[in-house]
């Protein structure tokens, strides 16, 4: 699906009425790091943009993430790292990885990323106290003990206790029932929809 993307500006995105601001959905945090320098590259990749935005289908499964988590434990919140980002951010990020033999965390601009399209969440969990639930490791840690897909091994050597695994758990049993999809290799990210379809049919972020 390469060549597909109908690209728009964020300008235009906001205006279309297709994406919704998450700071607009009661109880979900945000915490949009590349708008910050707490982020791998360590600058703002973001600017002027600075709040987290999603296709509107993908904000309502979140909003029942969220719902489904403050079930599971009272008091908690579901808490947005990044949502919507443009592709010129992802060109930058994959510019800032290239040769550091990370590449496998970020998809290829050259395919491009579900999060420019709106539908795709890097997310996390609030405690009551406003701290972040312990998975682990934290956002965008690009390191095995990060990756799903070796929980178990993990687990067995000692590198993730049973508390980091509950906790990814509940996140994951939240997101999922909500109609979102998870990856391999990173705990805090999600996809919503079908991403071939995706691809070809929706606006592409620039
Ligand atoms: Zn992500």
């Amino acid at each position: 699906m390469v060549g597909a993307a109908r690209p728009i500006s964020l300008e235009a995105a906001q205006k279309s009425g297709q994406f919704i601001a998450l700071g607009d959905l009661r109880g979900i945090a945000v915490d949009l790091r590349y708008a910050s320098a707490n982020n791998f590259v360590g600058r703002d990749v973001y600017s002027p943009m600075d709040c987290a935005w999603l296709h509107r289908s993908a904000a309502r499964a979140l909003d029942q993430a969220q719902r489904s988590v403050v079930q599971a434990l009272p008091g908690h919140q579901i808490v947005v790292f990044d949502a919507l980002r443009p592709h010129r951010v992802q060109i930058a990020l994959w510019q800032a990885l290239q040769g550091t033999g990370l590449e496998l965390y970020l998809a290829d601009p050259a395919i491009g990323s579900i999060h420019s399209y709106g539908f795709a969440v890097d997310v996390g969990v609030l405690t009551p106290e406003g701290r972040e639930l312990d998975m682990g490791t934290g956002f965008d840690a690009m390191q095995d003990e990060s990756h799903p897909e070796f929980e178990a091994q993990m687990l067995a050597e000692g590198r993730l206790s049973q508390q980091h695994l509950t906790n990814r758990q509940v996140l994951r049993q939240a997101m999922l029932g909500a109609g979102f999809s998870g990856i391999a290799t990173e705990w805090w990210h999600f996809d919503f929809g079908n991403k071939a379809r995706i691809r070809a049919e929706e606006v592409r972020v620039d």
